[in-house]
This record gives structure tokens, sequence and C-alpha cells, in this order.
């Protein structure tokens, strides 16, 4: 099937026909024929290049209760992606060829977006030994993205080697920074509100000691190092001063840590609790300035879905981590897009063209123009809608935004030429 999608403004621009065929664009303009071609009226719709996310929970193998490759897929497609990194701390974790192979072909089998494993760094995300990196990055997964996230990489000497490993196939550490003796029970943002809620405190220390001493590595070994989920203003002051120095550093900064704060947690709702923890005010203003101005340079939504009995506890005993891949573009709509801090060629840019350049993702993040392959999302900027957990294509239900009203709707979603959301619909 081919489609004339009428009338869209590709990247904000002025209102285009986009003609796809065999998977590809084949033209962008004027009233194109669209002779034995099924036609989506856009008008008013914004187009990007499908969204790509380098920071994915999808729970399987091990805990399909909360989340499946399948349901983790349609939540993305839903959420404009074309393309998702799935995180490696799975059970068993993903520190082989075997499991990350398992993991691609699940995502393959269910369609609905590119599922890209990332490998784990350490055997087991135990820390102490290395896995077996290449294997992974040689596997059918091609895998080139390698994370403990969940954990740190806390031994310094181990963090230096696997970023020299990594260097030989153009790999890339991602880094969930934080010093684990300076977050022992932590449950929130160490701060005034912290100590008035009676929380322990997570330290902005402990994510900024971790990020300078790697970006530092980085420099030493001349490879290239990522850092996950960056929540506190001092934070991207490292990095900006590491990009000046010329550091291969990239980072990326989640939907909540740009919405939210720790005032949050005043309700004691578990649903707010996060790893790391929602900052301050301030904090909030710096990663907004840090994502406009491209120090960090992606959005990675840390979708990471849990099960009721896993999050409706207590504070204390409740599992950190928030949905994300529904609301993503919503929420960089209404912190970044609405505010005038981003354009729509920045959306593209933050949510598309360099998470697919991170990940060395072929066929992602690539101009709307003919001959590209024909991943893209109509956005309908003007909709607005409430969020409502229970209407959610994840299978889990812990939504920060639950209540919420948010702008913007995805109307339609193209993973090669194939609609995997049509009318605001998932198509499979
Ligand atoms: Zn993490």
């Amino acid at each position: 099937m081919n489609y004339l999608i009428k009338g869209a403004r590709p990247l904000g621009g002025e209102p285009a026909d986009i003609l796809v065929e065999d998977g590809r664009i084949a033209a962008v303009g004027d009233s194109l024929d669209a002779t034995g071609a099924e036609v989506v009226e856009a008008t008013g719709l914004i187009a990007l290049p499908g969204l790509v996310d380098l920071h994915t929970h999808l729970r399987e193998p091990g805990r399909e209760d909360a989340e499946t490759v399948e349901t983790g897929s349609r939540a993305a497609a839903l959420g404009g992606f074309t393309a998702v990194h799935a995180m490696a701390n799975t059970d068993p974790v993903a520190d082989t060829a075997g499991v990350v192979e398992q993991v691609w072909r699940l995502g393959q089998e269910a369609g609905l977006v590119d599922v890209v494993p990332v490998g784990a760094v350490t055997v087991g995300l135990g820390g102490e030994r290395l896995a077996e990196l290449g294997a992974m990055a040689d596997s059918a997964a091609r895998v080139r993205i390698f994370s403990d996230d969940g954990h740190c990489v806390a031994d310094p000497a181990l963090m230096r080697r696997a970023l020299e490993y990594v260097k030989a196939f153009d790999g890339v550490v991602a880094q969930h920074a934080e010093e684990p003796r300076l977050t022992a029970g932590a449950q929130m943002h160490e701060g005034d509100r912290s100590a008035k809620l009676g929380l322990t405190g997570w330290p902005a220390a402990a994510e900024e000691g971790i990020i300078a001493r790697d970006v530092l590595l980085a420099e030493h070994v001349g490879a290239r190092l990522h850092v996950c989920h960056v929540s506190t203003a001092g934070s991207v002051e490292i990095l900006r001063w590491a990009k000046s120095r010329g550091v291969q550093v990239t980072a990326e900064v989640t939907p909540h840590h740009l919405l939210l704060t720790d005032a949050c947690a005043e309700s004691y709702d578990p649903v707010f609790k996060v790893n790391p923890p929602l900052r301050t005010d301030r904090d909030v203003e710096a990663l907004r300035a840090g994502l406009a101005d491209g120090t960090i340079d992606a959005v990675g939504t840390d979708h990471a879905p849990h099960a009721v009995e896993d999050k409706e506890s207590e504070w204390a005993q409740a599992r950190p981590g928030m949905l994300g891949l529904e609301q993503a573009l919503s929420v960089v709509i209404e912190t970044m897009v609405e505010p005038g801090r981003l354009d729509w060629a920045g959306v593209a840019d933050r949510m598309s063209v360099r998470p697919a350049a991170i990940g060395r993702l072929d066929g992602h993040g690539r101009p709307i123009a003919p001959g590209e392959p024909a991943n893209l999302v109509l956005v309908d900027p003007a909709a607005r809608a409430t969020v409502d957990p229970a209407a959610l294509a994840s299978r889990s239900r812990n939504s920060p935004y639950a209540g919420r009203e948010l702008p913007g709707r995805v109307v339609a979603t193209f993973l090669r030429g194939v609609p995997t959301v049509l009318d605001g619909k998932a198509t499979r």
C-alpha cells in the first residue's frame, strides 16, 4: 500500500504533500498525484521523522506482567516512535548475544517499532566483570549502546575498560550516573523538601561526581560516553564544560525531569518515585536550557513500567520508575515548544536525529526528503487531552501524568511506509 499524506507541515514549515511508496518517501511537494495511493488528510498536522528513544524498559524477558516487547512497542508507536532502545536490566539480563538476539527477534515479530537492544556492560549487571560486549556487537542485534542502567558502573577501572572495549566497534557506554555509596536508602532528592518530609535524600553530587569522572575517562581513552537521564543543574554545567573541551560525550533528559519537581513527593504518591529523583525548579530550568542549547542532546523517556504491586505501596517500598513513551512528545511540546524554547526542527533533532546518531541507527532520524525511509510521525499540535492511565497501551499504569491535561496528539506513525498508528489508534 502506498500513501499520500496531504497538507502536513514537515518540521513545522510550509504545508506539503508527502508521497510514500514502497516504504520510502517518493516525493515531497505541492498537489502531488494520489493515483493508487491511500490519502491521509493531514492539514494542520506537523510531520516529523519517526521518534527514536534511547532509553526504554520493555521488561521482557522476565517481567511480562509489567510490559512485553509487544505492548511496549505499541505504546512507543502511539507516542510517535519508530525505534526504541531496550534496556538490559531484564531477567535474564541482556548480557549475552543470545539474550539480545531474543529481544531483537521479539521486536521484529511485534513489528510496531524497531526494537534495538542495549547490552549490559557487566555480567548480570553485577559491576564486577565485563560482559561479552564484542559478541553482542557482532550479533544479529548489532548492539552499539551498552549500559548497566538501573545500576551505575561505579568501579572507575571497569568503566575505563568498558570505554576502551566499545571504542573498537564504535560503541558507546551509557552511564546511569549514581555513586551508590552516596545514595544508600535514598528515597527522593536531597534538599529542603526531603528534610521536611523525613525521607532519605539522593544528593545531586552523587550524579555529578560520576559524570565528572566519566567525561575525564572518556577524554583520556578517546571513547564515546553517553549520560542517561541527566537530572541536575550541576550535571548540565559539567556536560557543557566537557563538550567545550571536545570530549565525545552525549546526554539525555527524561520528559518527567523536564516537567515535574520534588514538590510531587509531598503527595507521598509513589507514582512520583523515580531514579534519579525529581529535582528542584532550578534544576528543571537548567535542564530545559540545556536541551534548548544542545548541551543535552536528546530526550530519553526512561519508560519504566511497573506492576501494580510494585508501585501501589508505601513510598519507601515502591519501585522507582514511571511510564514515558506515550506522553513524551506531549511533555516536550508543553515544556519546550509552547514556551518557544525549541521549534519543530529542534524537536526532530532532539527526539529523532541525535538519538539515532548516538545509537548509530541507519534509516532513522533522516530528513523528510525523497529517497529516505518513510519513518514518519504526524502530530496535531492543537489537540489537548487529559491523561487517563487506563487508556494507555502499556501493560502498566504508573503514569505520573494521570489527570493532567497535555498538548499534542500523535495522529499517525509510519514505520518504513507501513502505518503503525492511524487516526490516533494502533493498527496492530
Ligand atoms: Zn537509569
